[in-house]
């Protein structure tokens, strides 16, 4: 095969991010194809008994096992690697795959995590369910907080997780700030970069260390596969990430690679248009409710930070509707054209009750504390003309007596 882009840096460093996503990664076969080449196989065959003895001794490079490495998951980490700015990357069965193993990969048992407490509700049950189990202990934190994060870390402290914007409230986390005091300790930042992507944001040029992925969100932009990413330096996928997922097995699978290697050569065009419709969706939703969360709208309280750190807004923004849960339910069945869906990063447009469904597991006084209210929906914004949107939640919003 060759690799004509890879991730020879001489190439790639120029190219702005836009150009990584679709020419980044590609590895073409003796038949030159256009598209890359789906390697739907879990084994490979070698020419004698030396040659995979010397791959298995790492004297040679070259597939093994497609637990260990495929073709088509490697030109995914590859595009993935470029877009980031990282040195590596490796792609994972699920974002839920990629958080666990980024976290399981380096923490061991008496380690300190400090995590912001706005987080997808899965996040946050590793944390208290499977970490803890283990010995490793964490603190959460007002993410929006700089003060918290400095005053939250211990002698043990290892890890700072966090997402931002964050789900489902929209949370900034202060970048620069919280990954410059990482730095300064020796603490590891662990990024969940699932809500902005590399189209929009990427924490590696403010100081993240790793960055992990649900890439069945805006990756994927459609809806198809479930697939995640962890990206970092070279050191530390080696040391700790390969090996961790070698033999632990939450790998990709090489169909899922192709169909988001062929999503990201469309992600800058969707990421950015799905902004601009979110967008003109909030401005219009903020007519309507008291408080719409929208990092993209200047009444949003951390409007400038989000805007400092990120391209565009994103496609997700929640709002809270006067009346509860009976209100927002009545909102969402009364939609004709959104759909009810908890996914989000897709190209249609999606509402739910964040309450309900992804923060369900965190209970009323986890959700309380996180600011999850029961009247709130979350909608991510896809690539209809925000015209109709509007117009749908318009009838929705006086269908439901708003
Ligand atoms: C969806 C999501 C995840 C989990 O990803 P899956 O691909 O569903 O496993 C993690 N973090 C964030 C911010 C997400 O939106």
């Amino acid at each position: 095969m060759k690799k004509t882009t890879g991730l020879d840096r001489s190439k790639t460093a120029k190219w702005r991010p836009a150009t990584r996503a679709v020419r980044s990664g590609t590895w073409r076969s003796d038949h030159g194809e256009t598209s890359e080449a789906l390697y739907l196989t879990s084994g490979f065959t070698y020419d004698s008994a030396q040659e995979v003895a010397d791959r298995f001794a790492g004297e040679a490079s070259g597939m093994q096992y497609s637990r260990f490495q495929n073709p088509t998951v490697a030109m995914l980490e590859e595009r993935i690697a470029a877009m980031e700015g990282a040195e590596a990357c490796k792609a994972q069965a699920s974002g839920m795959a990629a958080m666990t193993s980024a976290l399981l990969c380096m923490l061991s048992q008496g380690d300190h995590v400090v995590a912001a407490r706005a987080a997808f509700g899965s996040c946050r049950w590793i944390l208290a369910n499977v970490l803890n189990r283990f010995g490793i202990t964490h603190t959460v934190v007002d993410g929006r907080d700089n003060a918290a994060w400095e005053a939250a870390v211990q002698e043990n402290t290892k890890v700072f997780f966090f997402e931002t914007p964050a789900n489902p409230t929209l949370d900034i986390v202060d970048l620069e700030f919280v990954c410059g005091l990482a730095k300064s300790k020796g603490i590891t930042t662990v990024v969940d970069n699932a809500f902005a992507t590399a189209a929009l944001q990427r924490p590696l040029e403010y100081g993240a260390d790793v960055i992990a992925y649900s890439a069945t969100k805006l990756m994927d932009g459609q809806g198809r596969v479930l697939c995640g990413a962890v990206c970092g330096s070279e050191q530390w996928v080696n040391e700790y990430l390969s090996p961790f997922q070698r033999n632990t097995g939450p790998v990709c699978s090489p169909f899922n690679a192709w169909v988001v290697m062929k999503g990201l050569e469309t992600l800058d065009l969707r990421a950015h248009r799905q902004s601009e419709n979110a967008l003109a969706v909030g401005k219009f939703v903020e007519e309507r409710v008291e408080r719409v969360l929208h990092p993209g709208l200047p009444s949003f309280a951390q409007h400038n930070l989000a805007m400092k750190q990120m391209d565009a807004c994103g496609p997700i923004f929640s709002f809270i509707v006067p009346g509860g849960r009976a209100k927002a339910f009545a909102v969402l069945d009364a939609l004709e054209l959104v759909d009810i869906s908890n996914n989000i990063g897709d190209a249609k447009t999606l509402a739910c009750h964040p309450a309900s469904t992804t923060h369900n597991n965190m209970g009323e006084e986890g959700r309380a504390e996180m600011g999850v209210e029961e009247g709130m929906i979350r909608i991510n914004v896809g690539l209809e003309d925000p015209q109709d949107l509007i117009e749908d939640l318009d009838q929705a919003f006086v269908k439901a007596g708003i």
